[in-house]
């Protein structure tokens, strides 16, 4: 079958950019920006810092990169950070946090990714020669391998509390923050207000083809911009590039809303199928759902792929599907239909 009538979920990163995005790259003003002279990535950077209320951004190649410059400057080697059990971070950068900055992650389990202000208690080493220097706790929202779910920010207020208590800096991959943004029709200042880096990304639901944004204050930037030199990220006239997120940001935020009502549309349809056991509760463009045993969920993946739906094994017995601007009303009812019509 042709790719135009391939329907694909497996990750808002397949999006591509319309018409309107590639004119508005095409007609960026570019200059060298290792040299702070690309005028689209300067202003990237600036509507970014403004919009979540910090003095500084950083434009970077990928969301890994953005996390992984965060994670160096907020650390030093042999520190110990926490997280969650699924998180990007941990689970998905090539053991980047030992292998870039010399750090061992802490662990905790969430609920669908979420760590509570009562899980951090115990797990803050106490000032002793013998234990690692806990310095960093870094918090993902949405939660991918949650299910796409959205913190609460009162639970985000009282973890940042724990943190000036704790003297601990506080990180965000915020690599689908608008997605919660919207779903939770929040501001983004409000977590600007909260940490002290945040990382998003302009290359899954936002639809722009490549890029990341590092958000903080001046010196933290200042020292971040030091690092993606040294990491490798420091490129040319990446303000082709930025132009598509500042499209992004300036058009495609709102549309977000059609993404999640989407993936409410696949979660009812999976909420009536005899062979899927559960659906992880759906809050954003994320649909994580459960079956029996591995044996039906390849079917499963099969039976999708012969109708030229494309989604992904979150593991032997889960899958994944992600809405995107690339997927339509009518692509999201072909795809209930056919998972309405498959016989375990
Ligand atoms: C996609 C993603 C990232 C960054 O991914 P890149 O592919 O490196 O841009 C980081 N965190 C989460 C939760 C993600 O889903």
């Amino acid at each position: 079958m042709e790719n135009q009538s391939r329907i694909e979920l497996r990750s808002d990163t397949f999006t591509k950019p319309g018409k309107h995005m590639l004119e508005a790259m095409m007609n960026a003003p570019v200059g060298d920006d290792v040299f702070g002279e690309d005028p689209s990535v300067n202003e990237l950077e600036q509507v970014c810092a403004q919009m979540f209320g910090y003095s500084d951004a950083l434009f970077c190649p990928s969301g890994t990169m953005t996390n992984q410059i965060a994670i160096n400057v907020h650390t030093q080697p042999g520190d110990e950070l926490i997280c969650e059990e699924g998180s990007h971070i941990y689970y998905y950068e090539g053991g980047g946090i030992a292998k870039n900055s010399g750090c061992q992650p802490k662990l905790i389990k969430g609920d669908r990714g979420r760590i509570s202000v009562a899980q951090l208690a115990e797990l803050v080493n106490p000032d002793d020669v013998h234990r690692p220097k806990t310095s960093l706790i870094s918090l993902e929202n949405t939660c991918n391998r949650g299910g796409g779910s959205c913190y609460e920010l009162s639970s985000l207020y009282e973890i940042r509390d724990f943190c000036n208590q704790h003297h601990l800096k506080l990180h965000l991959d915020g690599a689908r923050l608008m997605n919660a943004i919207v779903a939770k029709q929040q501001e983004p200042a409000e977590y600007g207000a909260i940490f002290h880096s945040i990382s998003l990304c302009l290359s899954k639901g936002l639809g722009a083809p490549v890029g990341s944004v590092l958000m903080g204050d001046k010196d933290f930037i200042k020292q971040a911009r030091r690092v993606r030199k040294v990491f490798g990220g420091g490129m040319r006239q990446a303000g082709f590039l930025a132009a598509a997120g500042l499209y992004a940001l300036q058009n495609q935020v709102q549309r977000l809303q059609v993404d999640h009502e989407h993936a409410k549309q696949l979660e009812a349809t999976l909420k009536t199928l005899p062979w899927v056991t559960s659906v992880l509760p759906v809050e954003t463009n994320i649909v994580i759902f459960s079956m029996e045993t591995a044996q039906i969920a390849q079917k499963v993946l099969q039976e999708l792929r012969n109708r030229n739906i494309y989604v992904s094994a979150m593991s032997a017995t889960q899958i994944r599907m992600v809405t995107h601007l690339d997927v339509s009303e009518s692509m999201i009812q072909q795809v209930c239909a056919v998972l309405a019509d498959i016989r375990i």
